[in-house]
């Protein structure tokens, strides 16, 4: 099932380090960390707007290594809501060498429902380039505690990492599966202000996947995790934050998942049209499910564009009868 996030930001409080790639500021666009009075007033804000099964979500950092002290003053502020019924849970995001069978049981009894777990990579050496400071086997060994305790389990996965590829990405995404987790998040690296690929970059020993390998190798990920049953509830960076200003380089684009989407269904597009007789241009009508229009069709028509390029003229219909992704061609005199 899934919930309105109530979104807080503790950015980088219990990371104990910089992650190669992370500026949580830039991303969260938050300076200041939520404080107890911040999730009562969020719950509230979130009660006024009518919204009434809301998840209270802390994003943005290492919620079960924050010392705990602060971390146990975020859960004692949360649980009210929880109890009452204002908010249906809490969902935390954290590292996977921060979970142990006493975390769990503090997050049990304090509400927590879900627990994301920022994996990035299932290659060590990968982890290990990008000062991630944990190793696959800890995400491994983190999932299953956290399945067996109960809670829905997130995993957090990038691509074009410094050291990774293609074929590496697609090990990971297979590695995540294995794990069967609720919900995954799809990361393609941006280079960001002030941190270390920031500085590999300007010194040329790290070259960031341009928008459109990320699409590529993303519009494979989305069909493995979807073809799995896992649903990926985020692909790309949240445009909600300072991540325009301090963009550097990389696969960065506000509608990532639809440039994703769009180019899952031009790849089936010309995949069934080479079945077609070639020669000279043809007509063509696709049909597919009448809300997928848009993606076939894809941002600013690039989709029909692109076919039109390769000698295919074609118009796409609504078919009822069509499920996500699934697409039927006719040549259209026939
Ligand atoms: S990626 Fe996660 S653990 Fe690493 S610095 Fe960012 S918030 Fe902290």
């Amino acid at each position: 099932m899934s919930h309105k996030n109530i979104a807080l930001f503790v950015a980088h409080v219990g990371c104990p380090h910089q992650c190669s790639f992370c500026n949580q500021h830039i991303i969260t666009g938050k300076q200041e960390t939520a404080t107890a009075a911040d999730v009562d007033a969020a719950v509230k804000t979130a009660l006024d707007s009518g919204c009434r099964d809301g998840q209270l979500a802390f994003f943005g950092g290492s919620f079960t290594a924050i010392d705990r002290p602060y971390m146990m003053s975020l859960l004692e502020a949360a649980k009210p809501h929880v109890d009452a019924g204002e908010i249906s849970g809490i969902r935390v995001s954290t590292r996977p060498d921060a979970i142990d069978g006493e975390i769990l049981d503090i997050l049990k009894e304090y509400g927590v429902t879900a627990i994301e777990l920022g994996a990035q990579s299932m290659s060590d050496e990968v982890l290990r380039k990008n000062r991630r400071g944990h190793t696959a086997d800890d995400v491994r060994r983190a999932s299953a505690l956290i399945k067996e305790q109960g809670f829905e389990l997130g995993l957090q996965m990038m691509t074009g990492l410094l050291g990774d590829t293609d074929e590496g990405a697609v090990f990971t995404a297979r590695e995540l599966i294995k794990l069967q987790p609720a919900t995954v998040r799809i990361y393609p690296t941006v280079v960001l202000e002030h941190t270390e690929l920031a500085r590999l970059y300007e010194n040329g020993e790290y070259r960031p996947q341009s928008l459109d390998e990320a699409v590529n190798l993303c519009a494979r990920l989305l069909l493995m995790f979807e073809d799995a049953g896992i649903r990926v509830i985020r692909l790309g960076l949240h445009s909600g934050g300072n991540v325009e200003d301090g963009y550097i380089a990389g696969a960065y684009h506000p509608a990532m998942r639809e440039l994703v989407e769009g180019r899952i269904y031009l790849d089936k597009a010309l995949e069934k049209l080479r079945d077609f007789e070639g020669g000279d241009a043809h007509r063509y009508k696709i049909f597919v499910n009448p809300k997928e229009i848009s993606k076939m069709t894809g941002q600013k028509r690039e989709n029909i564009v692109q076919l039109k390029d390769n000698n295919y003229i074609c118009n796409v219909f609504p078919d009822d009868g069509l499920k996500k992704y699934e697409i039927l061609i006719e040549e259209e005199d026939k």
